[in-house]
């Protein structure tokens, strides 16, 4: 696998599976070196095997997104051993939907500590890298419910429109040091996060498509892996919507 990220390292969170998977598959296709990282380091391991046994270049660490520590050492490990860091996808998620009136703290923070505090404990020793670098991606994937809410998902909406201000406020920082921070905002894609979905909430959500089907982890991975590149270079504080019309 060669492309136009031949020689850059990248690191995506929650790669087990889903959305993660697909961004790392793509990557490596492209040419990058991919850092599979999630809580299940055996499943980032599979996943890290298969793009090896098709000819990428992968590895695998177990990064809980919500340890700081950790988060920490796994980002500095890999830029001190792999020759950098220059591509960070930050994609890790959880949802814990409830009605506002019967949400409990706890749905409250474990849905912040992993969407919104998690980006937080990633970016912070990647931005420090790609500083020293003078070069740099990150993208965020964030959520289409964080620009036009979602019932249900006050916790998670709250996050995920959170994600967007640091975009654009860590865009203006490091624009000037070469290092571009954008957002990618999937509508409905078909994962284990969506799988359950009823049969007539998934004929009402397509009635209300552009693009009458659910997504698929590839059609967000596409944008990542343009955003990634050298044809996104003057692109910065961007949130890119991945929903077949869903918002616009
Ligand atoms: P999945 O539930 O399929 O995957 C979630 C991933 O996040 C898993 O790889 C999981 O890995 C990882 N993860 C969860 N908690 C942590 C943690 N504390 N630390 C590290 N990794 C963690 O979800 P999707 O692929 O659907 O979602 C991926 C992203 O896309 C999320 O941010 C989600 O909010 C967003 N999104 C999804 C949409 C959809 O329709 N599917 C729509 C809009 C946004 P493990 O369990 O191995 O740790």
């Amino acid at each position: 696998m060669s492309g136009e990220l031949s020689g850059k390292v990248a690191l995506v969170t929650g790669a087990s599976q889903g959305i993660g998977e697909a961004c790392a598959w793509a990557l490596a296709r492209a040419g990058a070196t991919v850092v599979c990282t999630s809580r299940r380091l055996s499943a980032v391991e599979a996943v890290a095997a298969r793009i090896v046994e098709q000819g990428g270049t992968a590895v695998a660490r177990a990064l809980d997104v919500t340890n700081p520590e950790e988060a920490a050492a796994v980002v500095e490990e890999v830029a001190r051993t792999l020759g950098g860091l220059h591509i960070l996808v930050n994609n890790a998620g959880v949802t814990d939907d409830q009605l506002f009136v019967r949400m409990k703290p706890d749905s409250w923070r474990k849905v912040m500590a992993t969407n919104l505090d998690g980006v937080f404990h990633v970016t912070s020793p990647a931005a420090r890298i790609m500083l020293k670098q003078k070069e740099g991606r990150i993208i965020t994937i964030t959520s289409v419910v964080g620009l036009m809410g979602n019932p249900g998902q006050a916790n998670y909406a709250a996050a995920k429109a959170g994600l967007v201000g640091f975009t654009k406020a860590l865009a203006r920082e490091l624009g000037s040091r070469n290092i571009t921070v954008n957002a990618v905002a999937p509508g409905y894609i078909q994962t284990s996060m969506t799988e359950s979905l009823t049969e007539e909430q998934r004929q009402r959500l397509l009635a209300t498509l552009a693009i009458p089907r659910l997504g698929t982890p590839e059609d967000v991975a596409a944008v990542v892996v343009f955003l990634a590149g050298p044809g996104a270079s003057y692109i910065t504080g961007e949130v890119i919507n991945v929903s077949g019309g869903l918002y616009m």
